[in-house]
């Protein structure tokens, strides 16, 4: 099944939620980045939970959330945007894609180990006016924890964040998340219901891998607190990289650089690290972008 994002309420609009299924997402991800297992987990839990607040997001607004750590992982990043059609288009970059250490206790990747203590910033940006920017302590590092603290801090409401990657040597067999954040007016009793119903359920990725849909997550967050669907979104992994935007990062090196690339190299090749398309410019090319110095 093609991933989904799927929006809805619950509890008399009390509760806003939000549940994905980014297997395909994540395993696009996985795949161009050469992620190992540790990696791909950590990666894939906060491209999933940066596509499900990307739900959110109007017109050509952009959300990125950005995790510095001091475990092996070090740094990783996602951003969401819409697509011209409404489908939320999303991608993820992390320095050290090799990153693989031993299962935890639980047998779970031990994605906290990966990552480390440190922070996660968001950044939204919108059609007109400055960004915003918000920035917590990583709360556990699992991730989903972490952006759970971020919603807490920077807009004063709990929530309940599940996030999973489910993966064996063949790849990524399962992913998915949800994302239940309390609305003022929300009774107390709301989110201890939900948070007994997300540690009562089976995890995320097991329901996908079994063939549940975004809205089979729901029912089992929300239980009996009553649930309205919004709309459903497609996702899928979306580079905003362009040929033009590599080449204003040439132009940004000045031109004694550009002249001396131009001589010296044959071709200039500069990597999109965020999808890993590799863009080729002719010593020619480069001469031309020398040219707009004149
Ligand atoms: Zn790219």
């Amino acid at each position: 099944m093609a991933d989904r994002l799927l929006t809805a309420s619950a509890a008399n609009g009390t509760v806003s939620l939000v549940a994905g299924i980014t297997t395909d997402l994540v395993s696009e991800t996985q795949i161009r980045h050469h992620l190992a297992p540790t990696a791909s987990a950590a990666v894939g839990r906060l491209i999933t939970g940066t596509a499900l607040l990307g739900a959110s997001l109007k017109g050509r607004e952009k959300l990125t959330l950005q995790i510095a750590g001091d475990g092996p992982l070090q740094q990783l990043a996602a951003d969401a945007h819409l697509e011209p059609n409404g489908a939320v288009g999303a991608r993820a970059y992390t320095r050290n894609p090799h990153i693989d250490i031993p299962l935890n206790a639980r047998g779970k990747f031990d994605v906290s180990a990966a990552v480390g203590t440190g922070q996660l910033q968001v950044t939204k940006s919108y059609e007109v006016g400055q960004p915003y920017q918000g920035i917590v302590p990583l709360e556990t590092g699992e991730i989903g924890d972490d952006i759970a603290s971020y919603l807490l801090n920077s807009q004063q409401v709990p929530s309940v964040v599940a996030l999973g990657v489910l993966a064996n040597p063949g790849g990524i067999v399962a992913a998915g998340g949800i994302i239940a954040q309390l609305l003022p007016g929300a009774d107390e009793t709301t989110i201890a219901a939900l948070e007994a119903n997300a540690a009562a359920m089976l995890s995320v990725t097991t329901q996908i891998a079994e063939g549940a849909t975004c809205e089979d997550l729901l029912v089992a967050i929300t239980g009996t607190l009553g649930l309205h669907i919004f709309r459903d979104f497609e996702v899928a992994f979306k580079c905003r990289c362009t040929r033009e935007k590599v080449e204003s990062a040439l132009l940004g090196l000045g031109r004694d650089e550009l002249v001396k690339i131009a001589t010296e190299q044959p071709q200039t090749e500069a990597t999109c690290e965020f999808c890993k398309h590799t863009y080729v410019l002719s010593a020619d090319e480069v001469g031309e972008l020398v040219a707009r110095f004149d």
